[in-house]
């Protein structure tokens, strides 16, 4: 039977708890066995010594729904002239000491670095907080970051007061200290005037701001500063009466300019 884009194909996995009932990998064999090999120190022509298996997880095969191993026998040849032991190259396959393939590690690192922003995103929707837990899969320390990330926006919630926010802090920067290596990314955690900005959670007369509305009135804000900063008393009354006049004046300037618009469209 066919299975269409968005229909729910169960896991078949779903329920086992022994790991023998688990579906067996599919074994993939490569060969990596050669006669001779040029040692990578002098490049003399070595002979194989003895044979070795090395297995690697790949990507799971989606149309049988089992996981892919791929096992490689590889060849160990002997420098005389060295005196060293030397392997057949698998770099192309994978990483030294590796049990993963390069071509799953390499996807799942884009992977992460593709919805790196997902880390530090708020709000999350479902399928974007699923995608994260997908890249953190195995990351620890990533998903401890994510949640550190979510109590500093509990931190600035305009429903809570100054104390609960202060305790917050405190459990905040406990746990933040406890992570050797975010210790250092964290440090404004650690920022005495962050207990201080915490105090506006407390101003009842303060009012939510827009960050739009904020930038809408840059622009304004901007260039009444370039207008004003240099004149004296007389010269701003003025400037402040001609800007009056330009406003009240306004609506009857936009009709003319509609009106001629108009007229010239025909
Ligand atoms: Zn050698």
């Amino acid at each position: 039977m066919m299975t269409g884009p968005g229909e729910y194909i169960p896991d078949p996995t779903e329920g086992i708890t022994c790991v023998k009932d688990l579906p067996q990998p599919q074994i993939v064999r490569r060969r990596r066995s050669f006669k001779r090999r040029k040692c990578p120190r002098c490049g003399h022509s070595a002979v194989r010594g003895k044979t070795f298996t090395r297995t690697l997880h790949d990507w799971g095969d989606v149309a049988s729904n089992r996981p892919r191993d791929l096992v490689i026998t590889y060849s160990q040849h002997h420098c005389s002239p060295c005196g060293k032991y030397f392997n057949a190259d698998l770099s192309d396959l994978a990483i030294p000491n590796s049990h993963y393939t390069k071509k799953r590690i390499e996807s799942k690192i884009a992977d992460l670095f593709d919805h790196r922003h997902r880390l530090v995103q708020h709000p999350l929707t479902a399928a974007e907080r699923k995608t994260l837990q997908r890249i953190t899969r195995g990351q620890p320390a990533l998903r401890a970051l994510r949640q550190i990330v979510d109590e500093v926006y509990r931190l600035f919630d305009r429903r809570c007061r100054t104390d609960t926010a202060l305790a917050k802090l405190a459990r905040l920067r406990q746990r933040v200290s406890r992570f050797q290596g975010l210790r250092h990314t964290l440090n404004k955690r650690f920022s005495p005037t962050l207990e201080k900005a915490l105090t506006f959670l407390d101003d009842s007369l303060l009012p939510a701001t827009s960050n739009a509305v904020e930038r809408g009135n840059r622009r304004h804000r901007k260039m009444q500063k370039t207008v004003y900063r240099v004149r004296t008393g007389p010269h701003l009354s003025q400037r402040i009466a001609g800007d009056m006049l330009r406003d009240a004046q306004a609506q009857g300037r936009s009709q003319t300019t509609q009106t001629l618009h108009y007229a010239r469209a025909g």
